[in-house]
C-alpha cells in the first residue's frame, strides 16, 4: 500500500509511508519485541540494553505496576503481588487451573464469568490484565525506539492455544491499546525467521524448550503455505525444572536438609540458574551457597556432571517428539530441518540429544531466544503493508475437533482435529419433529462420539423455521475458524432463509493436559464409542418410528385397519417401547424391524388415500406443477 504524506508548505518531497509494525513474543518466562528496520529484522532493547523483558508484573496499592526485570527482582520480597507466568492462566477457567494454581504462590478469587483473578494489593487482577501490562511495556519501548505510534503488531501464541486462550491474548492486546494484525503460532514464526517459507517444500520440526514449557511442532511447508501437522509438548517442563533439579543437587551437596526458608531457597535456585547458563560455554563452574548456619559452602560442577544430572529431563522432551511424529504419521526420515527455539536449547547437551534423535544437526544460527519475535516481526512487516505484493498465508491447525450435538446425545464433527485454518465447513441437518419451528444448536469440542464426553463451547437457537414435516427443513450449519483460530458458527434454514449465528467466546478454555486427555480417551474409548453410537442411532430411529406409528394410528386406525391388524400393530409397538429400555441393540433392532413389517401395509394404504385426497379437486396443471 502506498500512501502520500501531506507536505508542509515548501516541502515537495513525496514519501512512501513506512508503517511501524512489531512482532511480539509474549512468553511464559520472557517476552520480546522485534521489528523490521531497513529490511532487516531485529529485536529492540530497553533503556538498559536488554532485549529480554521478564514476563513479570508487580502491583502496588497506590502506584502503577512495574513490568520486567525490576518486577522479577522483587519477586523474593513481594511474592503475592508479583505475578509471573500469567500466560499459564490466560484464557483458563478456575476449574481448569486448579493444579497449576496450587503450584503458584498467589491467592485466587473467581469472578462471575469463571475467570480466575489474582488477589493483589491493587485489587483483583485478571491474567488478561497482567498480559496487557507486559504488552503495554513492550509497545512503549518499541514506540520510543521507533519514534512513533505503532500501526500494528503480530503476537505469537503456542500452536496448541485453544479458542479461549487466543481470544484472551487478543483481549490483552486490546486492553494495552495495541492493534493486533494477526496472532501467529510460535513455531510458525520460528520457521519464518529462518526463511523456511522461501525454501523448497518440506517438513520441519520446531523444538521449543523454554523457561516453563516444552513444545514441539511439525510444520509442513508446501505451495507457499505453512501447515501445522501436529503439536505435542509438556506444559510443566522447562528451564525452571533444570534450575530446581540443580538446586536440589546443591542442597544435597552442601548438606542442607529439612525446611528451608523460602527466600533462601529462591537464592539457591538463582545460583543454580547462574551455574546452568554459565555451563553453556564453560566446562565447569564454581558454586557457593550459604548454609543455614551462615557458613559458606563452595564447590565445583563440571559440565559432564551437569549433563548426567539433567539427562532425564532432556529425555522427557523426546517423548512428545515421538508422539508428534506418530500423530503426523511420519518418521524422523521425513524431517528436513529441526529448528531450535527457547533459552533452554542453548544447553549443548540438549542440542546433542535432539541431533541424535532426529538424525540431523538442528538449526541454531538465530538466537533461540529471539527467533520467535523475529519471525513475528517479519510477518508484521508484511501484514502492515510495508512489502506490497508479498502476502504470505500462514496456516495453523485446530487442536480438537469441532462439532454439534445431534439427536440422541451424539456429536457430529464438522471440523476434525488438525484441520488447517482458516477453514469453513458446512453440513445440512433437518428437523426431527413435524412442525418443529426452532432448533437448538449446541457447539462442542473434543474427539469423543457422545456429547456427555465432549466439551460444550456454546449453545444458540435457530428460530422461525416454517412448520414442515419432520425431515423436510434443510438447516445448513456453518463453522468458520478464522486465521487467528477463532470460531464462529451460523445456521440457516435454506427454504425460508431464516438465519442465526454466534461467535464462540467461551469464558475459559482447556488446559493442554486436558486436550491430551481428551485425545487419549478418544483412542481408548473408540470401540466403546462406536457401540454407544450405534445404540443411540438405533434409539433415535426407533423413537421416530414410534412417533410416526402413534400419529398414524390416531389419525387413520378407524376405517383403514381391521381390529386384528390394529391389535398386531399395537402389540409390536408395545414390544418396541419395552425393548428400548433394554439398551440391547439387537433386541431393539428386532422389535423395530417387526413394527416396520407389521405397519408396512398400513403405511401403503395411508399413502394412497392421502395422495388421492390431495389430488382430488385440483386441476391437472396444478398437479404437474
Ligand atoms: P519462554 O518461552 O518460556 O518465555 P525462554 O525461551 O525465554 O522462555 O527461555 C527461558 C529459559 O531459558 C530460562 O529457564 C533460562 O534459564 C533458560 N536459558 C537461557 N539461557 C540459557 C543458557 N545459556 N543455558 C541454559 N539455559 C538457558
Ligand atoms: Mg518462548
Amino acid at each position: 500500500m502506498v500512501l502520500f504524506q501531506i507536505s508542509e508548505p515548501g516541502e515537495t518531497q513525496l514519501q512512501r509511508q513506512h508503517h511501524l509494525a512489531v512482532g511480539i513474543d509474549l512468553g511464559t518466562t520472557n517476552s520480546l519485541v522485534a521489528t523490521v528496520r531497513d529490511g532487516h529484522a531485529e529485536t529492540l532493547v530497553n533503556a538498559h540494553g536488554d532485549y529480554h523483558c521478564p514476563s513479570v508484573v508487580r502491583y502496588f496499592a497506590d502506584a502503577p505496576p512495574v513490568v520486567g526485570q525490576e518486577a522479577k527482582d522483587a519477586a523474593y520480597q513481594d511474592p503475592l503481588n508479583t505475578i509471573a507466568s500469567a500466560k499459564r492462566l490466560l484464557g483458563r477457567g478456575v476449574a481448569d487451573i486448579e493444579t497449576t494454581a496450587n503450584r503458584l504462590p498467589y491467592e485466587f478469587s473467581s469472578s462471575d464469568c469463571g475467570m480466575p483473578y489474582i488477589k493483589t494489593v491493587a485489587g483483583n487482577i485478571s491474567p488478561v490484565a497482567v498480559s496487557a501490562e507486559i504488552l503495554k511495556k513492550l509497545m512503549e519501548q518499541a514506540e520510543a525506539d521507533l519514534g512513533g505510534e505503532l500501526d500494528g503488531a503480530v503476537i505469537t501464541v503456542p500452536a496448541y492455544f485453544d479458542d479461549a486462550q487466543r481470544q484472551a491474548t487478543k483481549d490483552a492486546a486490546r486492553l494495552a491499546g495495541l492493534k493486533v494484525l494477526r496472532l501467529l503460532n510460535e513455531p510458525t514464526a520460528a520457521a519464518v525467521a529462518y526463511g523456511l517459507d522461501s525454501g523448497s517444500e518440506g517438513i520441519h520440526v520446531v523444538y521449543d524448550f523454554g523457561g516453563g514449557t516444552f513444545d514441539v511442532s511439525i510444520l509442513r511447508f508446501s505451495r507457499g503455505v505453512f501447515e501445522v501437522m501436529a503439536t505435542a509438548g509438556d506444559s510443566s517442563l522447562g528451564g525452571d525444572d533444570v534450575d530446581r533439579l540443580l538446586a536440589e543437587w546443591l542442597l544435597a551437596e552442601a548438606g542442607l536438609t529439612g525446611e528451608i526458608e523460602h527466600r533462601h531457597l529462591r537464592r539457591i535456585i538463582g545460583e543454580a540458574n547462574r551455574a546452568k547458563e554459565a555451563l553453556t560455554t564453560a566446562a565447569s563452574v564454581q558454586l557457593s551457597i550459604e548454609t543455614q548456619t551462615g557458613e559458606v559452602w563452595q564447590g565445583v560442577l563440571t559440565r559432564a556432571d551437569f549433563e548426567a544430572l539433567i539427562d532425564p529431563l532432556i529425555m522427557r522432551t523426546l517423548r512428545p517428539c515421538r508422539r508428534a511424529l506418530r500423530d503426523a504419521g511420519l518418521t524422523t526420515d521425513d524431517i528436513q530441518d529441526v529448528v531450535m527455539v527457547g533459552g533452554s536449547t542453548r544447553i549443548p547437551r540438549v542440542r546433542e540429544c535432539v541431533a541424535e534423535f532426529f538424525g540431523r544437526e538442528p538449526m541454531v544460527d538465530i538466537d533461540p531466544d529471539k527467533v520467535v519475535a523475529v519471525g513475528a516481526a517479519i510477518q508484521a512487516d508484511i501484514l502492515v503493508g510495508n512489502k506490497p505484493g508479498d502476502e504470505m498465508l500462514l496456516l495453523d491447525v485446530i487442536p480438537l475437533s469441532l462439532g454439534i450435538e445431534t439427536m440422541g446425545g451424539l456429536v457430529e464433527k464438522l471440523v476434525p482435529r488438525n484441520t488447517t485454518i482458516p477453514v469453513v465447513r458446512a453440513q445440512e441437518f433437518t428437523t426431527f419433529k413435524d412442525g418443529q419451528t426452532a432448533m437448538s444448536i449446541h457447539v462442542l469440542q473434543g474427539e469423543r462420539e457422545l456429547v456427555a464426553d465432549s466439551r460444550s463451547l456454546a449453545r444458540f437457537e435457530l428460530r422461525g423455521i416454517p412448520p414442515m414435516n419432520a425431515g423436510a427443513a434443510r438447516i445448513r450449519v456453518t463453522f468458520q475458524v478464522d486465521a487467528d483460530g477463532l470460531l464462529s458458527v451460523s445456521a440457516r434454514e435454506l427454504t425460508s432463509g431464516v438465519e442465526s449465528s454466534i461467535e464462540i467466546k467461551p469464558s475459559y478454555g482447556l488446559t493442554d493436559s486436558e486436550v491430551e486427555k481428551m485425545l487419549a480417551d478418544s483412542l481408548l474409548y473408540a470401540a466403546e464409542d462406536v457401540k454407544k453410537r450405534r445404540l443411540h442411532e438405533q434409539l433415535v430411529d426407533s423413537a421416530r418410528l414410534i412417533e410416526a406409528v402413534e400419529a398414524a394410528l390416531k389419525m387413520d386406525a378407524d376405517g383403514m385397519l381391521t381390529n386384528k391388524e390394529c391389535v398386531t400393530i399395537k402389540a409390536a409397538l408395545t414390544t418396541l417401547k419395552d425393548k428400548i429400555q433394554s439398551e440391547d441393540i439387537a433386541l431393539i433392532k428386532a422389535a423395530h424391524d417387526k413394527l416396520e413389517r407389521v405397519t408396512s401395509d398400513f403405511a401403503a394404504r395411508r399413502m394412497n388415500v392421502h395422495i388421492n385426497e390431495a389430488l382430488s379437486g385440483k386441476l391437472l396443471d396444478q398437479i404437474i406443477d
